[in-house]
C-alpha cells in the first residue's frame, strides 16, 4: 500500500518537491508556516504540525536552518507514533541531526537525513541529487518517495552522513562560484563579449553547474535567487563549524565565507548566491554597478 506522506516547508525547494510527488501519484498532506504557499498544488493542507504527523506514515521536512528543524520536530511530536519515518531534506548541522534522531529512538520513530543538491531547477524538474544518512531499511523504505524528485540517490552511511556529504557538496559549490565570479570579472574588465565568452568555456574542462546555470544570470545582472546568500552563508557556517571540530583547514572556503558576510552586511542576503561577483566588483572599485 502507498505510504501517506506529510511534507513540511513549501519554500523554493519544498514546493517543487511536493509538485513532483503529486505528479507521480502521491497526495501529500502539507504544512507551511506562512499560509498560502500551497496554492495551486494538488495536496491536502494540515491544520498544524501535530495533525500533519497524525495523518502521515512518512514525514518530509525542507526548512531553512538547524533551529527551524528543531522547532518543526517539536511541533510534530504530539502527533508522532511508532513506525513513522522522518526524512529531513533541510541542510543542517550533522551533530544536531544525530541528537534529533537519538531523541526519537524511544518513540520508535526513525530518521533519515537526506539533504539535496541541484538548485531550484532540480526541485522543479525532479532531478535532485540526494545524499542520505540512516539505516539500510529506512533508505529502502524512502526510495520510492525520493525517486519522485531525485535522479541520484546515494546512501552515505549512518544518520548524519548525508549532512556531512552535503557540506562536502557546499565546499565545491562555493569554490565553483568564486571561480565563475573571478573569471567573469576578468572577462568584463578585458572587454570581451560576455555571452560569447561564456559559451566558449562552459562546455570544456572549465565548465561547472554554477557557470552554466548562474553565468547567464551574472552577465545580465539578474540576482533572483535559486539559493539565497543568507542560506549559502548558513551552509558555510555549518562547513566551518564542522571543519573546526574535526581539525581540517579550509582556507579557501573561509575566504568565501567572509565575502558572503560582506554582502550580507550590505543588505544583499536575499539575493542569489551568484551575487558573489558583487563582492569582487567592490574590490575592483566598481561599486556603482554592484
Ligand atoms: P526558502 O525558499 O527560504 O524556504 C524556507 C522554508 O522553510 C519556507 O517554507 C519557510 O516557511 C520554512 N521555515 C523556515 N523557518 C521555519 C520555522 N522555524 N518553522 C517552520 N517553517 C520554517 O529555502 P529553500 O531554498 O527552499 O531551502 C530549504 C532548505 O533546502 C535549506 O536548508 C537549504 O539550505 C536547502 N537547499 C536549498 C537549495 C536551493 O537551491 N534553494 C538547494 C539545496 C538545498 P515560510 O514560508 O513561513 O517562511
Amino acid at each position: 500500500m502507498q505510504e501517506r506522506i506529510g511534507f513540511v516547508g513549501l519554500g523554493i525547494m519544498g514546493r517543487g518537491m511536493v509538485a513532483n510527488l503529486a505528479a507521480k501519484g502521491y497526495r501529500p498532506t502539507v504544512w507551511n508556516r506562512t499560509p498560502g504557499k500551497a496554492d495551486g498544488l494538488e495536496v491536502d493542507e494540515a491544520e498544524d504540525l501535530a495533525a500533519l504527523a497524525k495523518g502521515s506514515d512518512v514525514i518530509a521536512i525542507c526548512v531553512s536552518d538547524t533551529p527551524d528543524v528543531v522547532e518543526v520536530v517539536s511541533g510534530l511530536k504530539d502527533g508522532l507514533s511508532e513506525g513513522q519515518l522522518i526524512i529531513d531534506h533541510s541542510t543542517i548541522s550533522p551533530l544536531e541531526t544525530r541528537r534529533l534522531a537519538l531523541e526519537l529512538v524511544p518513540r520508535k520513530v526513525d530518521w533519515l537525513d537526506a539533504p539535496v543538491s541541484g538548485g531550484s531547477e532540480g526541485a522543479v524538474q525532479g532531478t535532485l541529487t540526494t545524499m542520505v544518512g540512516g539505516s539500510e531499511a529506512d533508505v529502502r523504505r524512502a526510495r520510492p518517495i525520493l525517486e519522485c524528485y531525485s535522479t541520484t540517490i546515494t546512501h552515505l552511511g549512518p544518520v548524519g552522513s548525508g549532512q556531512l556529504a552535503k557540506l562536502v557538496n557546499q565546499i565545491l559549490v562555493v569554490g565553483n562560484q568564486l571561480a565563475a565570479s573571478e573569471a567573469l570579472l576578468f572577462a568584463e574588465a578585458a572587454g570581451l563579449d560576455l555571452a560569447r565568452t561564456l559559451n566558449a568555456v562552459k562546455g570544456g574542462a572549465a565548465g561547472s553547474w554554477m557557470l552554466a546555470n548562474r553565468g547567464p544570470q551574472m552577465i545580465t545582472n539578474n540576482w533572483d535567487p535559486g539559493f539565497t546568500i543568507d542560506l549559502q552563508q548558513k551552509d558555510l557556517r555549518l562547513v566551518l563549524d564542522t571543519a573546526d571540530k574535526i581539525g581540517t583547514p579550509l582556507p579557501g572556503t573561509a575566504l568565501i565565507f567572509q565575502l558572503y558576510r560582506a554582502l550580507q552586511q550590505s543588505g544583499l542576503g536575499h539575493e542569489g548566491n551568484h551575487a558573489l561577483i558583487k563582492a569582487l566588483r567592490q574590490l575592483a572599485g566598481e561599486i556603482s554597478r554592484a
